[in-house]
């Protein structure tokens, strides 16, 4: 599909929108909130595949009892510095930030805390998750899973068995180290925005069941609509995984560590289809208490700084640290507006039109 010249939306009012939709489909103002806030959040760092764009997905997931409001993070077994924790399918953007809280405030007990999540809803943008820990100065390391959604084949393979399984590690140096990623060669929210007419796929970003590479979002989604939900089990092909036979190896672990152990489940045989739930199992750590925090941060902000000052390999071009691509657009995205592909538009508005909700011109 071409690309489309996109709309360029204020952040407020944006955030303002999709908060009233999810009042209006049932959540209390604070919880719709988050959601609205985390997923701006997610488009001002620059990743509109986790951002508004899920609106009507989310909205469909509420309605049909897949996703649930008004939830509490239960704590299922409590060892201290390692907790295992149930969202029982509440939404990812409540039971999610109450994990980080909860394992930034036990590694602050005891130096470091293992935390467990499983079935939250869908949790967005890990990052979030480690920017949150690096607020309060921890280190944190996230492997995430997505129980019931199969879309990657693994190295070797055509057929799907992993997860988009994200993985992400935060550094609280000044300025912080982010890595957030899927270990999809894309996540699969870019297919998402490619099929509404954004940024085109890189062309062996997806495999064919024959093992023909493509590029184009029908071998995921099979066929669509211009405007309205995707639904990812109905292509016959599948993402790649990134990086090789290593990349596939990372995702082979968050599958086994945020799925398997979590007991949240794996990616698949896909049981209840259609109702996905990301696992997570995350690592806090805190500098302070290994007595390192001083030299840590000046050993590592020195070491970002001559990573960075590498010759480019293009004229004009730059190195940058994990994370500073999404500090960059979330200053620019503040202060220009987000961009939005006008179908992402149209169907954030057509889906708040449908509950009621006033569009703002
Ligand atoms: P991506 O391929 O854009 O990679 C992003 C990472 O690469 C960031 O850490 C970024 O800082 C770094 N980066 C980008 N350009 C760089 C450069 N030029 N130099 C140095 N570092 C650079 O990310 P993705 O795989 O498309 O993932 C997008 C988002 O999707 C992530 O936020 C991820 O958490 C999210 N996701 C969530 C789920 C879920 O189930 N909740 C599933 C999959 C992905």
């Amino acid at each position: 599909m071409a690309s489309q010249t996109p709309v360029l939306i204020g952040a407020d009012t944006l955030e303002t929108l999709v908060a009233n939709i999810f009042v209006a489909n049932g959540c209390d103002g604070a919880e719709a909130g988050r959601i609205a806030h985390h997923l701006l959040g997610a488009n001002l760092a620059g990743h509109d595949s986790h951002g508004v764009v899920r609106v009507p997905r989310y909205v469909e997931w509420q309605q049909q009892g897949f996703v649930v409001a008004g939830q509490q993070a239960e704590v299922v077994t409590d060892g201290g510095a390692f907790a295992l924790l149930d969202g029982h399918w509440g939404f990812g953007q409540t039971v999610a930030p109450q994990a980080t809280a909860l394992g930034i405030e036990r590694a602050k007990q005891h130096g470091t805390a293992v935390i467990a999540l499983r079935n939250a809803g869908h949790v967005g943008r890990i990052g979030a998750y480690s920017e949150q820990a690096i607020a309060a100065g921890l280190i944190s390391i996230h492997f995430v899973n997505v129980a019931g959604s199969v879309l990657v084949a693994p190295f070797g393979g055509t057929e799907r068995r992993f997860s988009t399984a994200p993985f992400s590690v935060g550094v609280p140096t000044d300025p912080p180290v982010v890595l957030d990623f899927a270990t999809s060669r894309v996540a699969e929210g870019k297919v998402l925005v490619a099929s509404n007419g954004g940024k085109a796929l890189p062309p062996d970003a997806l495999i064919e069941p024959d093992g023909r590479l493509s590029g184009d979002p029908h071998t995921l989604y099979g066929e669509y609509p211009p405007v309205g939900p995707r639904n990812p089990s109905n292509g016959l092909g599948a993402i790649r995984a990134f990086g090789e036979h290593k990349g596939s190896g990372l995702a082979f672990m968050c599958e086994l560590l945020a799925g398997a152990f979590t007991g949240g489940g794996t990616s698949g045989p896909v049981g209840e289809r259609g109702r996905i739930a990301n696992g997570m199992l995350s690592i806090y750590i805190s500098p302070s208490h290994f007595g390192t925090e001083a030299e840590f941060k000046k050993t590592a902000e020195d070491y970002v700084a001559w990573v960075k000052s590498c010759r480019p390999d293009t004229p004009g071009g730059e190195v940058l640290a994990p994370g500073e691509p999404e500090a960059r657009l979330r200053a620019e995205r503040l202060a220009k507006g987000v961009p939005l592909q006008p179908d992402t538009w149209e169907s954030i508005t057509r889906c708040a039109r449908s509950l009621g909700v006033t569009v703002p011109n």
